[in-house]
């Protein structure tokens, strides 16, 4: 079995090796070694004998993180992009029953126009693979400012508790390469999580309006994974429901079913979370009074990903031939013809 960087069970190698090239261009180990290196050998830079950094200092320290972190995008953009192919294939051979090949990454084209004539993409393919690369380039461009922050801090923390460089880099290295530092977290979140994404948006967008997918989760996936995903059934929608935070009445049930029943390329669950209730107040806490149930928009839906660092996948279904049994097993409609025609009845209609 092959361990993926947060050690757990993978579904694609392919995947996996995609995010380990992604985590290897951010690596925050890389990163932390060559911050480490910079600031040692600046002779503008001086973390010693002082209380505060001057702000030449602190200027040139942010633009130093950024540079590294957005100079990488375009090669990131590359891998989420075969990410994308990689699901467009593999929905391409399930509804056609081929096998395909992906061409070595020195062949993958580096910019969507060029992918959009090697592979055929559709122009709305284009543009949607266009939109979903740059909402990672937002993910990253959000991650790094944070890093800029964290690095900021830590170093600005040693320098008040006149922990000179010695301890500036000690905070650094804690930060950035600890199983527990934050930001490990984030670019790891990069990594895997937007991987994901693509990988999901580039099968789905293959899939034929009005098809169906039944979500797979791994055996080590989360509590909702396992409830919402694995082994549930979602029709594929080429036109998603509306923004409906201000609709009501019958326009309102039909988006809000159409979230919770269908799937799109592109789906996801950005300004969404798994808890059920909310706070009232947001500096308030946990009581009884500060909490209000959460209006429809604001829980998750079905996705996948679902959440940060979830690897489920959808596979196409074809409610003709398949249904789930009260095990949540997947079976063929021959296996129990009478159980398959009342399952279709009750989840397809
Ligand atoms: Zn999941």
């Amino acid at each position: 079995m092959i361990l993926t960087i947060d050690k757990k069970i993978h579904h694609l190698k392919e995947l996996d090796f995609i995010e380990r090239e992604l985590y290897g261009i951010f690596s925050p180990d890389d990163f932390y070694a060559d911050l480490r290196e910079y600031l040692r050998t600046n002779p503008d830079i001086d973390l010693d004998n002082k209380e505060y950094l001057t702000e030449f200092e602190v200027r040139s320290i942010d633009d130093y993180v950024k540079n590294y972190f957005f100079s990488r995008i375009p090669e990131a953009k590359t891998w989420y992009m075969r990410a994308y192919i990689i699901g467009r294939f593999l929905a391409e051979s399930d509804t056609a029953g081929t096998v395909v090949s992906i061409s070595p990454l020195a062949a993958m084209p580096e910019f969507v126009q060029t992918a959009a004539k090697t592979y055929g993409l559709t122009l709305q393919e284009a543009k949607m693979l266009e939109s979903a690369l740059n909402t990672t380039g937002m993910h990253i461009t959000n991650t790094t400012q944070g890093t800029v922050q964290e690095v900021q801090s830590a170093i600005s923390e040693a320098l008040i508790r006149r922990e000179g460089s010695p301890g500036a880099v000690r905070r650094l290295n804690e930060m950035l390469t600890s199983d527990i530092g934050e930001l490990n977290r984030n670019w790891k979140r990069v990594a895997i999580t937007e991987t994901n994404k693509l990988f999901n948006d580039g099968y789905i967008s293959q899939i034929a309006d009005g098809d169906y997918v039944i979500g797979i989760s791994m055996p080590d996936a989360c509590g909702h994974c396992l409830t919402d995903i694995n082994h549930k059934i979602y029709e594929v929608t080429s036109t998603p429901p509306p923004d409906y935070t201000d609709l009501d009445g019958e326009e309102r049930g039909k988006a809000e079913n159409d979230w919770e029943m269908k799937v799109w390329a592109g789906k996801n669950n950005v300004g969404r979370t798994a808890s059920r209730r909310s706070r009232i107040d947001k500096r308030g806490g946990n009581n009884a009074e500060n909490l209000r149930e959460k209006h429809h928009h604001e829980k998750s839906m079905p996705s996948c990903p679902y959440h940060p660092f979830c690897r489920c996948r959808f596979l196409q279904f074809n409610p003709k031939f398949q249904w789930i049994d009260e095990d949540n097993n997947v079976r063929l409609s021959f296996e129990d013809p009478e159980k398959h025609q009342t399952w279709v009845k009750e989840h397809i209609g």
